[in-house]
């Protein structure tokens, strides 16, 4: 089921009649299954009895990927080639830029259909495509259960602003589908064969940085699929008990999956809510608060550029209270890169990032209140955890990220005790981790997989 409320389009130019296919030009929702796009565009083929040619374009220097992000990216392409193919569509993968290739495919089509485009790199590109051309654009909010201004008309001051919003439309939302079967499947001819991915980085993409990487998983829709069964049946009832517990394997490991598009959040919602266990934990984090990162992100173009303007007022004044405040450790972006701060746990945590490409929630907190402590002013904070998180994580570069990182300056937070450096903005500490967690346990796991590397 496609909703209205998910579909834009320019109306003013209509169907082309002389098109040979619809062209769906997909990009940030990498899979088949519950991808409303997909679904449109097989939809509006058979309503004009066309093709389908979907089209996925790499792009040699998307701002802030680097090689762990594209070979993940490719795991989850080389499926849905042969999956498209299975279905009738063609699918045709092709490196370069956008602004020529797009335009390019869609003069021979009757229509294109894009997805979503949420952060600033894809949704300019996405705006400028469109402007080149000479068809109806059909664009199309599918990586969200509610979309974005459908659930609130502006942006959320926090969780409990949007909460009751979005509970409310989960009802008509949340609803996934079948998807519906392509009726002409003709061979559509002239189309260049997608090029072959992994020699990309010998050729292409030899300039991307190669950050080496302890794989947790594959890429790919079937990996999300498998790891989300996987994770309902063992995992969910105990979420909400032991999610926030570093030293345990207990959250779902799901997102990097959703941040590729590989995964629809949906699909999550609806096998969580399906299994009849204690789902609301999972809820919270993978609804209300994803969904609230893409509110933040969407209303407020300076999500990762200007602290000054994304925060509350209250945190705003209560860092500039505290601005000249002695810092007790101050580190350079090389040491925290390296992870080799005085604090084992701060830098266990930075060594799971930087080798697995993953670092648990509850640590990404502690990460980052750590790192606006030890950094000269909370700008330089900002600019370092920006980079660190899309530099390695594998999940970096997404709304989570933006509005995580926020978070830890008190965005969508209230005030807490005051105290140095941080005002009222919520500190956390050491003698927390210990008090709550067997954090020891955390670092002895992080130095496991250090060997790991070694061998
Ligand atoms: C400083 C900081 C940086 C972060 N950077 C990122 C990032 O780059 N990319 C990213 O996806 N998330 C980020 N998060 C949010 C969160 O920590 C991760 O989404 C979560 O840890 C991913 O692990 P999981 O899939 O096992 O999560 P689970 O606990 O299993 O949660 C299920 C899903 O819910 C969503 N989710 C979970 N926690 C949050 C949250 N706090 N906010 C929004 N959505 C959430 C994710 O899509 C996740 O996959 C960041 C948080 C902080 C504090």
């Amino acid at each position: 089921m496609i909703q209205s409320e998910r579909v834009k389009t320019n109306s003013s130019l209509g169907f082309d009649e002389t098109g040979e296919y619809v062209l769906y030009w997909m990009q940030s929702a990498q899979r088949i299954k519950n991808n409303h796009a997909l679904e449109l565009s097989i939809q509006l083929a058979n309503k004009h009895n066309l093709p389908l040619l979907v089209c996925f374009i790499v792009m040699e220097r998307y701002p802030g990927a680097n090689r762990r992000h594209y070979e993940f990216m490719f795991e989850g392409i080389e499926v849905l080639k042969t999956e498209l193919n299975g279905m009738g569509i063609s699918f045709t993968v092709q490196v370069g830029d956008v602004k020529t290739l797009i335009p390019g495919f869609s003069k021979r089509a009757s229509l294109v259909v894009f997805d979503d485009a949420i952060t600033r790199p894809l949704k300019l590109m996405k705006e400028e495509v469109e402007q080149l051309i000479q068809k109806q654009v059909f664009s199309v909010e599918t990586n969200v259960i509610v979309p974005i201004e459908t659930a609130y008309p502006k942006e959320a001051y926090a969780a409990y602003a949007i909460r009751k919003a979005l509970q409310r439309q989960a009802a008509y939302f949340a609803i996934g589908f079948e998807s519906s079967q392509l009726k002409n499947k003709s061979i559509i001819g002239n189309v260049p064969e997608s090029v072959h991915l992994e020699s990309l980085f010998e050729t292409k993409l030899s300039h991307l940085e190669a950050l080496p990487i302890i794989k947790l998983t594959k890429g790919g829709e079937h990996e999300a699929l498998n790891r989300l069964k996987s994770f309902v049946e063992n995992g969910l009832e105990h979420y909400e008990s032991v999610s926030n517990h570093p030293e345990l394997d207990a959250t779902s490991h799901l997102s990097a999956f959703i941040h590729f598009g590989q995964l629809s959040p949906i699909t999550v919602y609806e096998e969580a809510m399906k299994s009849g266990q204690n789902a609301a934990g999972l809820i919270e984090q993978l609804f209300i608060r994803r969904e609230l990162a893409y509110n933040f992100v969407h209303y407020n173009p300076n999500y990762d550029s200007e602290l000054i303007k994304i925060l509350p007022d209250w945190a705003i004044k209560e860092l500039a209270r505290h601005r000249i405040d002695e810092r007790p450790y101050v580190y350079s972006l090389e040491i925290l890169e390296q992870g080799k701060t005085h604090d084992s746990y701060w830098n266990a945590a930075q060594k799971e990032m930087v080798l697995t490409g993953y670092m648990h929630g509850t640590m990404r907190m502690y990460w980052g209140k750590k790192i606006i402590e030890w950094s000269k002013t909370p700008e330089e904070a900002f600019k370092n955890m920006l980079f660190l998180n899309d530099k390695y994580q594998l999940d970096g570069r997404d709304p989570n990220g933006y509005a995580g990182i926020a978070w830890c300056f008190g965005k969508h937070d209230r005030p807490f005790s005051e105290r140095a450096i941080f005002g009222k903005v919520r500190y956390m500490n050491a003698e927390g981790l210990k008090r709550k967690y067997k954090i020891e346990n955390y670092v002895e796991k992080v130095r496991k997989l250090e060997d790991q590397s070694w061998t």
